[in-house]
């Protein structure tokens, strides 16, 4: 699709994957006004197609462009539009158990003009390759790095908004991290650097003391998906969860008490990934001996067993394409 001031966004299309020309000057490129989506579709047993939650995709990269002074798009006219492109070519869709059809939809702003001021023309593309299974050899726990130098996000910032610069901010931390052996960086608030906020390209949860904690969407977390979708799932099962501010400091005490008993991230990527250690300021934290949890386990039987249609889809989160 394109978008052009006056005109709106028209010539919707499918073509062929293929390098596209740009003017050295769209603003993209100097401005970072681009936002962006993940999503994925799954192959079931009997050979229907199915993605999970499009519609909250959508909607949230309508929330990335009203950040980011991006036109809205029409939610049913871009659900037309991927399911006409995982049409076009089933096969792309894995059998492989685990593995499934990663679809990235995004905007990016095209005006060929120096000057910080909104563009007057977008492109909006989906692009998919098959991923294989996030856990190719069973789910295991990550080691992660609590950040206490950089931020990625600060109130009133990008924070809630799948925007590229979040991302840009956060390689920084994420390649140091690497250095030390871990495999992501745990963000703390961008103001006191006390409450956590998210991972990389995840969600965060704790389990302490039989509760279910999350941080609160506070404006600079992205509102994951997976992250509502279990928060539905727990409360289903009875489990209570709270959302709301975390300190780093009180999780650190909670594992002192002995009552931190699991944490686990949620996304589109992982689904749900065991964490087995925290690390911040370099005191080392293991948790459930580095073990994964019951409940993460749990969640993570669940939830991949819905996406690849083995179980029944109770809360009606799988889309049929
Ligand atoms: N936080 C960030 C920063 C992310 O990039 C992602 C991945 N989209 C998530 C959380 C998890 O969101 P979701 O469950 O919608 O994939």
């Amino acid at each position: 699709l394109d978008y052009e001031e006056g005109r709106g966004w028209h010539s919707p299309r499918v073509v062929p994957y293929q390098s596209i020309s740009m003017d050295p000057a769209a603003k993209v490129f100097h401005y970072g006004q681009t936002v962006f989506e993940g999503l994925k579709a799954y192959r079931t047993a009997d050979g229907r197609i199915l993605v999970f939650r499009p519609d909250q995709n959508f909607k949230r990269l309508n929330h990335s462009n009203e950040r980011m002074s991006i036109p809205h798009l029409d939610v049913e006219l871009a659900l037309e539009g991927l399911k006409k492109l995982v049409q076009t070519d089933r096969d792309w869709v894995p059998e492989t158990e685990g593995t499934s059809l990663y679809i990235r939809p995004f905007i990016i702003a095209t005006e060929p003009v120096l000057g910080v001021a909104a563009s007057k023309r977008y492109i909006f593309m989906i692009i998919m390759s098959p991923v294989g299974a996030y856990y190719a050899e069973g789910i295991r726990p990550v080691k992660i790095h609590v950040e206490s130098e950089f931020v990625r996000a600060v109130p009133g910032g990008t924070g809630s908004a799948k925007t590229a610069g979040n991302y840009a901010a956060s390689l920084k931390a994420q390649e140091e991290a690497a250095l030390e052996g871990y495999s992501q960086v745990l963000w703390l608030d961008g103001v006191h650097k006390k409450y956590v906020e998210e991972v990389g390209s995840m969600n965060v949860f704790f389990k302490v003391n039989g509760k279910v904690i999350t941080p609160a969407l506070n404006g600079s977390i992205l509102k994951g998906i997976t992250r509502d979708s279990m928060i539905q799932l727990l409360q289903s099962w009875g489990v209570p969860v709270e959302e709301r501010p975390v300190s780093i400091e009180e999780l650190y005490e909670a594992h002192r008490a002995g009552t931190l008993e699991e944490a686990f991230g949620t996304g589109t990527a992982a689904v749900i990934s065991p964490v087995g250690e925290l690390n911040w300021r370099g005191e080392k934290l293991i948790i459930n001996g580095g073990e994964t949890g019951e409940l993460s386990a749990k969640l993570y039987e669940t939830l991949t067993g819905i996406q690849s249609g083995k179980l029944e889809d109770k809360l009606g989160w799988m889309v049929q394409v």
